[in-house]
This record gives C-alpha cells, structure tokens and sequence, in this order.
C-alpha cells in the first residue's frame, strides 16, 4: 500500500504552499489532485495579492480592514496572524520569481481593493493567480515530490476508535482503478464550493469536495451561509471580470447611464466590499434599471493602452465570452457565486478537531473571511495558511505510527461505483439533477434571501438525495468517465447545500454575504457567532450547532455600523 507521512488533497496555491513547507521540514510529502496542479482554480484569480509592503501602509491597518469587511465575525488571532505573516510571504514569492508587475523604481506595484483603506494589492498584470501558482509549482518538481495528478480522493478514513485519520480512497482517473493511501496526517486543501450555484466564477473542478468528505468523516463546517457574490461576472458565462477593473477606474452604470453606486456607498463607491456592491448592483436589476438582466462595467476612459497593459485577460475574455470590446462598449455584468467563506472549521493553525486532520485554503474556515471577503485575502489566505498550516503538520506526524487502514474502505467504495454504473438505463442523469439544485440555489439562496425561499429548498433536499439514488451513467467505461466523476460530486455539492441553507434559513439577521430581507439588520447580541454544520449519521442530515468569535478585546475592532 502506498504510504506517506503527509498527504496533502489539493494542488492549488493552498496545497503546493503546505507542500513546499513538508519539503522544508524534510517529510514524506505527497499530493494527491483531481486535475493537473497547474489547471487548479488559483491558476484563474486575476486582481492579486494583498500585504502591507509599503512603508506607509501598516498590518494594523490590513488588519483592521479585515476585520471590518468580516463584519465582525472573522476570528480575530488569525486575521492578526493573517496581517502579519503578508509582507513575509508575499516577497518571498517574489524572490522565489514570481513575476510581479512592478513600479518605475523596481518595487512590486500594488492597486486599490475593494474595502481597502490602502492600495495594498499586489498582482501580475491580471494573471496573478496563474503566475504564483507556477513559480511554487517549479519549487515542487525541483523537490521531486510525489504528486498523483488526476486521481480523485473518494474517501477520508479514520480510525473507529479514536477517529485519528489514517488514510484515504482514491480513484485513478485515467485507468478507473481505486487505490488507497495511508497517512499519518492529511491537509484537504481542496478549493471551493462554487458548483453549488448555476452561475458561478468558479471552475467546474469547484465542487467542495474536501469539505464534504470532512464532514462526512465527523468534522464540523464553519459558517457554511456565507457565500461570496462577486459583483462583475460576464453576463452569458458567469466567468469573472476582476475587482482590479474598478481598481483601475472602471465604473458601474445603470441603464440610465446614471453610475449608481454614489446611492450605496458614497465614499468608496465602486470600492466598496463586494456584498455591498453586489447588493447594490442587484438592486438596480431588480428595480427595473438593469440592462437585460445585467448592469454595465465602464473600462472606456481608461484608454486602450492601459486596458492592454493592466487589463489584457479582462479584454480577451469579454471580446471572446460576451462579444465586447471594453476598449470600446461597456461589459454586462452581474453579481455571480464566487467564493465559500464557510469550509472546514479550524484553529488558526489549520487544525480540526478530527486528529490528524488539517486544512486550508478555500476548503478551510480559520476563519479569517467572516461573513465576507475582502478582494485580495484569499490569494494571501491560501499562501500564509498553507505554509502555517504545512509547518504545523509536518510536525504533527514526526514520532507518529501509520495506522491500519482496512481493506473494507476501499471495498465499500468499488460497490458503490460499481452500483452506480450498473444501474438500468432510465431515471436522472446527473447534469439534471445538479441544475435543478443549482438553480433553486440562485434563486433562493443568492444575494438576497427570505425565509420562504430558502425553506423551498430545505424541503427539496429529502427529495434530491431520493432522487440521486435514480440517477443513471451513460458512460459505464472505466477510462476518464467524467460521467461518473459528475455523480460523484454531486453527492458532494448536495451535503454543501444542506450546510448552506440550513444555516442560512437559521440565521435570522443580515450580516456581511448573507441578507436576510425578512431580517435586514445585524444582530450582534443573537448572532455574532460562528455556525456549525455536522453530519448526524444516525438522521443522514445535516445538524447545527454554534461556535464564539474568537476575540482580542481590541477597542478598534468593536462591531461598528459598516459604512464604505
Ligand atoms: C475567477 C477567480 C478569480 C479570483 N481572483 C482572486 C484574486 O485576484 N485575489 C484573491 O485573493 N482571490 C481570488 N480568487 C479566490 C482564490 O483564487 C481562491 O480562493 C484560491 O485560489 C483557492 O485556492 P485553493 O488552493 O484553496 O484551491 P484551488 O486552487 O481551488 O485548488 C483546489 C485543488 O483541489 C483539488 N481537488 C479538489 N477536489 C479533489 C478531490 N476530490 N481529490 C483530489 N483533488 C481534489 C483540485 O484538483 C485542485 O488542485 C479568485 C477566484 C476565482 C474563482
């Protein structure tokens, strides 16, 4: 059986930086990822980085911008941790080589950010993403560290009596084999859950399913409600149209031609934190002063010149996706499902309460996002986490003993693949089943929410897992079925609804991403605490229970109204 000290599940930026952490620490690190590392989410994030590297700014004052955009339950030593660590790892992928757009002088340029006091973002261009995730890339092959790409973990197993992990099942893409992995700790560094709503910015590979192999292990999610619209995704596609547009001094206007956000956010305006622009943008669509379900993005005064230096990708994908040049015509954009601010519950070393068990990145909730992100934190959350989160781990197994990890796992999972492929040519396919959960969940659990809306879909999950057990393959082949990996994330993406639904029909006030029309204001005395989602085996349901914010007693950081 093949065995490794640490296993990491997830080769985005989170996964190769706690990666390259175990190589520092001289373990037996391997990584296990459904897609080719370099084809991770991280590789599409566009704006950039955020960390106080000018001398000007302070991690104080990142800090406290963070804290405020959390709308005040974002555990407050991990955003300090968060702050502080910035300005270190950022330039330590600069010197590692990461190609960062620089100023006249030779430092690393930086933008304005959404929520942000200061022009703190750092980027490359509008491939920050892409460009970080190959400069750690070449330290891992360099480490010649064990990578299994395109093989998708199916199972988390831990020990029956003191629930210690003791390995997983995976599934070999290209050849349909199933296989086993023992480890003595595992880190899920597997993105987000962004498949859960029809539109989305996220990749198709986005389907949560660390978290949901987590939960189904025993442990908790953390605030699994709070869901990130961003507020510019391409009308047709959903594909993303970076904050760094309007960091740049793209507008929003309505149809009217009037740019409306002076009405929402008179300071910040387009800069506000993306709930705020997202409910804002929302609003015009709903109060009739949208443009074909969408408001315009202005990049025209720009000029082409900077739009091509700063904005290139931005240009490509709207001529391409939307048929719009934004060197000459505005973008139609809409607020689109983005980011999972909730993931698996840690401390803010990347520890659950499952022994053995870490995570971070997108799959964690440390939490340092709260009820909402700020643009630029995640890229730094994924860096900063995967290192914390990497060096913790890789001193939790020193001394440590590999478990048994039973055949019968590995056997339960063969049958219910092989359950699934021999089902008879009628009932559900799985693309029918996922777009009726998708869609209800845009309508009902999106930007805005009501009681009623999201109690329809409480009451439709009994009835989707009915119907998940008719779904049919057509592709019963054992060589790259995607059908069946669909199916597979499927079950996956409706355990994430649960989570998501149940905690937000409970929720009972507005606070950051989650806005309750029926609940407008924030109710610090009720709800300034952090939900918990659990699997309740003997109910096969989802069950709730809360968690205190973690907090410093900083006078600056008392919950205040959030004005931007
Ligand atoms: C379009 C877009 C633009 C963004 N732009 C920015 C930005 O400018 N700044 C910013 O701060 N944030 C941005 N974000 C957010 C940020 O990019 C992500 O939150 C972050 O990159 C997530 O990284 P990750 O390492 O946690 O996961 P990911 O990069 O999503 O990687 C997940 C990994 O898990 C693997 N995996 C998943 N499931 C399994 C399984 N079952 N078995 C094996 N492997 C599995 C995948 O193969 C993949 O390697 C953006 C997000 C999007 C979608």
């Amino acid at each position: 059986m093949k065995s490794h000290d640490l296993v990491i599940v997830g080769a985005g930026l989170a996964g190769m930086r706690a990666a390259l952490e175990g190589v520092r620490a001289g373990i037996n690190v391997a990584i296990i990822s459904k897609i080719h590392p370099l084809r991770s989410h991280s590789c599409a994030a566009q704006g950039g980085i955020n960390a106080a590297i000018d001398p000007k700014d302070s991690w104080e004052s990142h800090a406290f911008d963070t804290v405020k955009g959390s709308d005040y339950i974002g555990d407050e030593d991990a955003i300090q941790l968060m702050c502080r660590e910035a300005p270190g790892v950022v330039l330590d992928m600069d010197r590692m080589g990461a190609p960062f757009s620089r100023l006249e002088d030779g430092r690393v340029a930086q933008r304005p950010f959404g929520g942000a006091n200061f022009d703190r973002t750092c980027y490359a261009a509008d491939r920050t993403g892409q460009v970080l995730l190959h400069t750690l890339w070449e330290q891992l092959v360099k480490a010649n560290v064990a990578v299994y790409e395109e093989c998708q973990v199916l199972r988390l197993v831990t020990d029956r009596g003191d629930r210690h992990v003791a390995g997983l099942v995976t599934y070999d893409i290209r050849t349909g084999e199933l296989f086993s992995v023992r480890a003595k700790a595992v880190v899920i560094a597997t993105g987000g859950y962004g498949r859960v709503y029809i539109s989305s910015t996220n990749a198709t590979s986005s389907t949560g399913d660390g978290m949901a192999l987590a939960l189904r292990a025993g442990a908790p999610l953390g605030d699994m409600e709070f869901v990130q619209f961003h507020p510019t995704g391409l009308l047709t596609s959903g594909i993303l149209v970076t904050e760094g547009a309007r960091g740049e001094g793209g507008v929003l206007i309505n149809a009217l031609g009037e740019r409306f956000m002076g009405r929402y956010a008179p300071t910040k305006l387009e800069l506000a934190s993306r709930d705020v622009v997202s409910r804002a943008e929302q609003t015009e669509i709903n109060e009739g002063r949208g443009v074909k379900g969408a408001v315009l993005l202005d990049l025209r005064h720009l000029g082409a010149e900077k739009i091509l230096e700063r904005l290139p990708q931005i240009r490509e994908l709207s001529v391409d996706l939307e048929g719009v040049d934004p060197i000459h015509d505005p973008i139609p954009v809409r607020p689109t499902a983005h980011y999972s601010m909730g993931g698996i519950r840690t401390d803010q070393y990347g520890a659950t309460p499952l022994p053995g068990l870490f995570a971070a990145g997108e799959a964690a909730c440390v939490s340092v996002h709260g009820a909402n992100r700020l643009g630029g934190n995640s890229l730094l959350d994924t860096i900063v986490f995967g290192k914390v989160t990497g060096k913790r781990a890789s001193e939790y197994v020193v001394g440590k003993s590999f478990r048994d990890l039973p055949d019968r796992e590995l056997q339960q999972v063969r049958q219910e693949i092989n359950e699934l492929k021999s089902r008879q040519q009628y009932g559900i396919r799985p693309i029918e089943l996922h777009a009726r959960m998708a869609s209800a969940m845009n309508a009902y659990c999106g930007v805005f929410r009501t009681a009623e809306g999201i109690q329809t879909i409480v009451d439709q999950i009994p009835s989707l897992r009915k119907d998940y057990e008719l779904i049919h393959l057509d592709d019963k082949s054992e060589v790259f079925n995607v059908d069946l990996l669909r199916a597979l994330e499927l079950r996956n993406l409706i355990d994430l609804a649960e989570c998501i639904v149940k905690g937000a029909l409970a929720r009972k006030e507005s606070r950051g991403a989650h806005s309750r029309v029926d609940f407008p204001q924030r109710d610090d005395s009720e709800w300034r605490k952090h939900t918990l989602a659990w699997w309740d085996e003997d109910q096969g349901q989802v069950s709730l229970s809360y968690e205190a914010v973690r907090t410093l007693g900083i006078p600056e950081y008392e919950p205040k109204a959030r004005v931007y």
